[in-house]
């Protein structure tokens, strides 16, 4: 599928009032274009299609052009009326690519957030199976990856939903069914909340506060946010801070300009709901939501050899920080 733009020839004014679609008619993405009749044909006037045993009758075929079901069937290598429902999202297909003069650059769809998702993954698997790490661990590992943090978080799986205390529940009964466990594990933890940044864009320096200015090849990004749309504190940035002194890594901040809007993250629902300390972080991009969005190729690795080293050595510094009393 495609969604053509109108030829500025068509809206001169483009440039100079700005791209402003009309989300509910120029956003229809073209499918084909031989059987467009069909396609404005309403179910009862045809489109139908033969077979049908299964789900069918009552739910996708009647809604969904027979062309449009055979694709997704071949997709899946089953029959169209196997096809009871569905949920489908049209998403860039073009592959990241290694780019810039100095090949320095990936340009690709959706590095917000599947660049973080992807070190931090990476790096738990590598934390895990390099050498006799594990031996000495009395905590436990943990990456969780949340659906629908664009759109705000609240769903059955999303950062709002029971998803991640319950898990550590579970977790922490497996050790013993005292309740106090749980909170005990809470308490001793510390959330990295991992979610792309903003890296200083050189054709437009005005939108970042002077002094914190992240920029591409700088590493992760520790954000700050009086209001708390960030969760990061004074103990848990030193934290994050420290792990990467130990590993010469870069690491930069940002906090907002003062006249303009914070965004946020799931640091700030998993925070307040379930009682962790949260920094939040996060590789510096541009193009943020763009359909092709841009980081550099090293902070992947910068953001993967963080990450890394905070699950090796979270446990071990913690006790250093914390005072028995
Ligand atoms: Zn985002």
């Amino acid at each position: 599928m495609r969604i053509p733009t109108l030829a500025i020839h068509l809206d001169r004014n483009v440039n100079s009032d700005g791209f402003k679609p009309n989300t509910q008619t120029h956003l229809v993405p073209l499918l084909a274009t031989a059987i467009k009749a069909e396609l404005n044909k309403t179910p009862a006037e045809g489109g139908e299609h033969d077979g049908g045993k299964k789900c069918a009758e009552t739910s996708s075929k009647s809604k969904h052009h027979p062309l449009l079901m055979e694709i997704i069937a071949n997709a899946l290598g089953c029959k169209p009326e196997e096809i009871c429902d569905f949920e489908l999202q049209a998403c860039d297909t073009q592959p990241s690519i290694l780019a810039g003069a100095a090949k320095e650059f990936i340009f690709s769809g959706r590095l917000d957030n599947l660049c973080m998702s992807f070190c931090s993954l990476k790096a738990l698997i590598d934390a895990t199976f390099s050498g006799s790490d594990l031996e000495e661990e009395s905590g436990i590992r943990m990456v969780a990856l949340f659906d629908h943090e664009e759109v705000g978080s609240n769903s059955a799986q999303g950062a709002g939903s029971p998803v991640m205390i319950d898990a550590m529940s579970h977790i922490t009964s497996c050790f013993s069914s005292d309740t106090k466990v749980l909170k005990k594990a809470i308490q001793k933890s510390l959330l990295v909340s991992a979610d792309m940044a903003h890296a200083l864009h050189p054709n437009f320096m005005d939108k970042h506060e002077e002094n914190h200015q992240p920029k591409m090849h700088g590493g992760l990004v520790i954000k700050h946010n009086a209001n708390q749309r960030y969760a990061t504190n004074a103990v848990t940035s030193f934290v994050f801070r420290e792990i990467a002194e130990k590993h010469n890594l870069p690491v930069q901040d940002f906090v907002v300009r003062n006249d303009m809007g914070c965004g946020s993250t799931i640091g700030p629902i998993l925070a307040s709901s379930v009682g962790i300390r949260t920094v939040d972080v996060g590789a510096p991009q541009l193009s943020m939501h763009s359909i092709r969005e841009m980081c550099a190729a090293d902070d992947v690795k910068h953001s993967y050899d963080h990450f890394k080293a905070f699950f090796q050595e979270f446990t071990h510094l913690d006790a250093k920080l914390t005072v028995d009393v």
